[in-house]
């Protein structure tokens, strides 16, 4: 057995045998031998309030990461949090300790007890913490810059609305509403206030999506022909919010057949102009007495590529990407999920075909969708994901419903500029 033991100015000291207690004794015993300095490479440097290091591997290798640098807690964008689910707790609190520019500074909740757990959790003041029927005093707290909307979806459209008359900034949960003219008059009622309206679509800033559609947008996958986007879970209780058409809008679709939509069109940078759909509920199912089970739909986009996509509340959790070119193939597996996506890339290599996986290493997409907000909010600049993304998906999930009525083919309005819905892509992470 080998113990490495450090001695009193830092020098490591390795011994032999499992006499620890002599050990100590020993290295205590060893005269303190002259340190040589250290070199710019090891120590880095300190640079306008950025820490930085030179890379220590060769260019053969991945390159090195960065000491985050954020900012210092008083310069960070404050948001006040709505709605202490689920979501909120599990996910987008703790992102906050991954922000560089942004942190949490309020709470709003309807149940006081929780309020003062969640409170006490991440230090916020009890001052701080609202319920929804006097959510409206944010107004008067300068600490609170954005809010961030994390309640079910039929009610993101009122807390929106509120928030921006409140003189704040919002960022929403997805989806952003439930029908297009609610989430019209949240993209009115924050331009009117003068204050941004960020969706919080999660993969377009989750590095391996977003490396998939860099390379679909380069042509190294050829001419996109097909697109594939799956999303299917399998609910449980019925008595939920999302099995509630009053509260959650719809079934999968506007839950996770959402991120099929969403994510197709940021991929290409195209709209659709046509979709067709089918809906199927298992019958007698309590979960499906007022919303869809099964979605399946076809956008055709003016490119010619046509994207197949499905969600489900009754099939296994699955959520994968494919993006099919005449040259090429991409697929993230688990494209949808919070974390472990892997990015695949398939193509012909001289007489192979050859698969390769790419590693990128993982980044919580929600600190980067956060921090994304925290400085637009900052900077004056459109996110990325402003209200008109979420009113172009609300309008396209319409005409989805639409074509299942009906059965037939619903056309939507012609786009033909790139990201015509979309603010500039922000700076890689
Ligand atoms: P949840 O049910 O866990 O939390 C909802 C919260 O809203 C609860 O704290 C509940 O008490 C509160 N609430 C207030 N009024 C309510 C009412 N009338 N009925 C029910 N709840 C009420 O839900 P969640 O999973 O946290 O989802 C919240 C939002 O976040 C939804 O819009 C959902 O689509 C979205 N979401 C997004 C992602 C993502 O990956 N971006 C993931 C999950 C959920």
């Amino acid at each position: 057995m080998t113990d490495k033991i450090y001695d009193g100015v830092g020098r490591r000291t390795v011994l032999a045998g499992a006499g620890v207690g002599f050990a100590l004794a020993s290295a205590k015993a060893v005269a303190a031998p002259t340190m040589p300095a250290a070199a710019p490479i090891d120590e880095g440097s300190s640079t306008g309030g950025h820490i930085s290091f030179p890379p220590i591997h060769a260019d053969t290798e991945r390159p090195d990461g960065t000491p985050p640098n954020q900012d210092p807690p008083a310069r960070r964008v404050g948001f006040a949090i709505v709605g202490l689910g689920r979501l909120a707790l599990e996910n987008i609190l703790p992102a906050f300790a991954q922000c560089k520019h942004a942190r949490p500074v309020a709470l709003v909740s309807g149940d006081p007890e929780k309020l003062q757990t969640v409170a006490a959790q991440y230090g916020i003041a009890p001052s701080a913490c609202y319920d929804y029927a006097g959510f409206d005093r944010i107004r008067d707290d300068a600490a609170i810059e954005a809010v961030y909307i994390v309640l079910p979806n039929a009610l993101h459209h009122d807390a929106v609305v509120r928030a921006a008359r409140a003189g704040k900034h919002v960022l929403c949960e997805k989806p952003m509403a439930t029908s297009p003219a609610e989430a019209r008059s949240m993209v009115e009622a924050c331009a009117k206030a003068g204050k941004r309206l960020m969706i919080a679509y999660r993969c377009q800033y989750e590095i391996n999506n977003r490396e998939l559609s860099k390379r679909a947008r380069a042509g190294e996958f050829g001419q996109i022909q097909l697109i594939d986007a799956i999303n299917t879970q399998n609910q449980g209780d019925p008595a939920q919010w999302r099995q509630k058409k009053a509260l959650a809008g719809g079934g999968s679709l506007p839950d996770v057949g959402l991120y099929c939509l969403n994510t197709t069109r940021a991929l290409l940078g195209e709209e659709p102009t046509e979709v067709q759909a089918t809906i199927y509920s298992p019958s007698g199912d309590p979960r499906f007495a007022e919303v869809e089970s099964t979605v399946s739909f076809t956008l055709r986009f003016p490119s010619g590529a046509v994207a197949n996509c499905a969600s489900s509340y009754s099939a296994h959790e699955h959520r994968n990407l494919r993006v099919i070119g005449t040259k090429a193939v991409g697929e993230i597996e688990n494209a949808f999920g919070y974390e472990g996506q892997k990015l695949h890339i398939s193509k012909r290599e001289g007489k192979a075909e050859s698969d390769s996986a790419l590693s990128f290493g993982q980044k919580n997409q929600f600190s980067l969708e956060i921090d994304h907000m925290a400085e637009c909010v900052r900077s004056g600049a459109r996110p990325r994901t402003p209200g008109e993304e979420g009113l172009q998906d609300q309008v396209i999930m319409a005409a989805i419903y639409e074509s299942a009525r009906t059965g037939r083919p619903v056309k939507l309005a012609a786009e033909t500029q790139v990201d015509a819905f979309r603010g500039p892509m922000p700076a890689d992470a």
